[in-house]
């Protein structure tokens, strides 16, 4: 009887036009991401670039090697890495550039390995949202040397918790398939977990539970009694958890079999509500990501910027309307402290700056209706462009830039 974890790779492969010996599983894409990071042999004194508007787990798993984040600030049409400031990121210590693809939309990887293959460096790219998209005409997670997918509960498709990685060589292949067998098998309490959640997703959320349900969960994943997307530790520290190289399970490779099947009728309504959302803001002069010129483009989410986030997302709250808030912070969702994972603000004036004013509408077809109506009340508190934003806060941003003002970081 063939298992189902190789029945799950094997439709992964199917996908990603790869053997599906070459797919390698584990408890969630950030762990996937350490062990591209230990196939590429990074460590102390390496350096790795990313863009300055990620999750915190992707930093964190550089520092856990040992390695430094090197941030680049990012294209506000994009919001992936603006490629302009990729070569001044560059040193001599620099081992690996991330490029990552955000809210679908796969990054500029053509002109980033170029740079990479001139200077020998590795790419790896962060398809956490990319799974089903393509660059080129070609599934996502075929160029860069290697590439990871996450299938949490929000991404592509979901495992609840979980990710992959893949990789070009035989080098990085043979390193992987070590690593992906030597992590710690997940526990019973974790499968269990897992299996709970599973539950309360499927009967629990709907319109009137959905803000409710995010608190609870971030509440109790944040005091580690779930098993949750990320733990106390993670958004505190840069510490790495205890068991974090762990695999994946064959309950999670069930639910991956499941809502893998139902991927490409999700892509088209996704397509379909953001043509939606396009044609609406069009018709406003708002801010819209132009369907044409993103043809490749998977609309995970949707991403806007408006005036108050604040205000914005509490009468979403009120109105029952289900908004996103990836990424709040440039590391989302860490708020404080920044400097701890080397990250300084005033560096990086686009990520902050749209951090601070970006939302993300939902594109699950079903939403479209109640989330257009939410916004034709609410058009007022919707941005037109980056250059609209008139903000205090990131003019007083742009003049600590000044080195006269250079504050002194007490925590190192
Ligand atoms: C969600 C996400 C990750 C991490 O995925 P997990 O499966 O939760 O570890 C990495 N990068 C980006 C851009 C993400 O959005």
């Amino acid at each position: 009887m063939i298992s189902e974890i190789n029945k799950y790779k094997g439709q992964l492969g199917a996908r990603l036009e790869r053997d599906p010996k070459g797919i390698y599983l584990f408890w969630k894409a950030r762990v996937a991401f350490y062990a591209v990071l230990k196939s590429m042999g990074v460590s102390a004194g390496d350096e790795v670039i990313l863009p300055a508007y990620t999750c915190v787990v992707v930093p964190n798993a550089i520092l856990y090697l040992g390695a430094e984040p090197i941030y680049v600030d990012i294209d506000p049409d994009t919001y992936n890495m603006d490629i302009s400031r990729l070569r001044e990121a560059i040193t001599d210590r620099t081992k690996v550039i991330v490029c990552q693809n955000t809210y679908g939309l796969a990054p500029e990887l053509d002109e980033i390995i170029s740079i990479a293959n001139e200077l020998g460096l590795y790419t790896v790219e962060d398809s956490a949202h990319g799974m089903g998209g393509r660059y080129k005409g070609r599934p996502n997670g075929l160029v860069a040397d290697a590439t990871f997918f996450s299938t949490q509960w929000n991404k592509a498709f979901s495992t609840g918790i979980g990710g992959f990685a893949v990789a070009n060589s035989k080098q990085l292949q043979r390193k992987l398939a070590v690593i992906e067998n030597e992590a710690s098998r997940p526990s019973f309490w974790d499968v269990t977990n897992l299996r709970v959640l599973y539950f309360v997703r499927k009967y629990l959320i709907n319109n009137l539970t959905y803000y409710w349900l995010i608190k609870v969960y971030r509440f109790l994943s944040s005091h580690n009694l779930i098993v949750g997307s990320s733990n106390g530790k993670e958004i505190s520290s840069i510490q790495q958890p205890k068991k974090y190289l762990q695999s994946f399970s064959a309950l999670q490779a069930k639910k991956g079999i499941e809502n893998l099947a139902k991927l490409d009728l999700a892509l088209l309504e996704r397509r379909e509500a953001a043509e939606k959302y396009a044609t609406f803001f069009r018709e406003r002069s708002k801010g819209f990501v132009d369907p044409g010129r993103f043809k490749e483009h998977t609309f995970l989410k949707y991403p806007i910027l408006v005036k108050d986030r604040d205000l914005f997302m509490s009468l979403a709250e009120s109105a029952q309307v289900q908004i996103g808030d990836w990424f709040k912070s440039p590391l989302h969702p860490v708020e404080k402290n920044l400097q701890l994972w080397g990250f300084k603000p005033e560096k990086f004036p686009v990520a902050t700056r749209v951090a601070k004013h970006v939302v993300n509408l939902s594109t699950e077809l079903n939403q479209v209706s109640r989330t257009l109506k939410f916004l034709e009340a609410n058009i007022h508190l919707v941005e037109s462009s980056m250059a609209d934003i008139n903000d205090v806060t990131i003019e007083i941003l742009e003049k600590a830039a000044e080195p006269e003002l250079f504050v002194v970081d007490e925590n190192h």
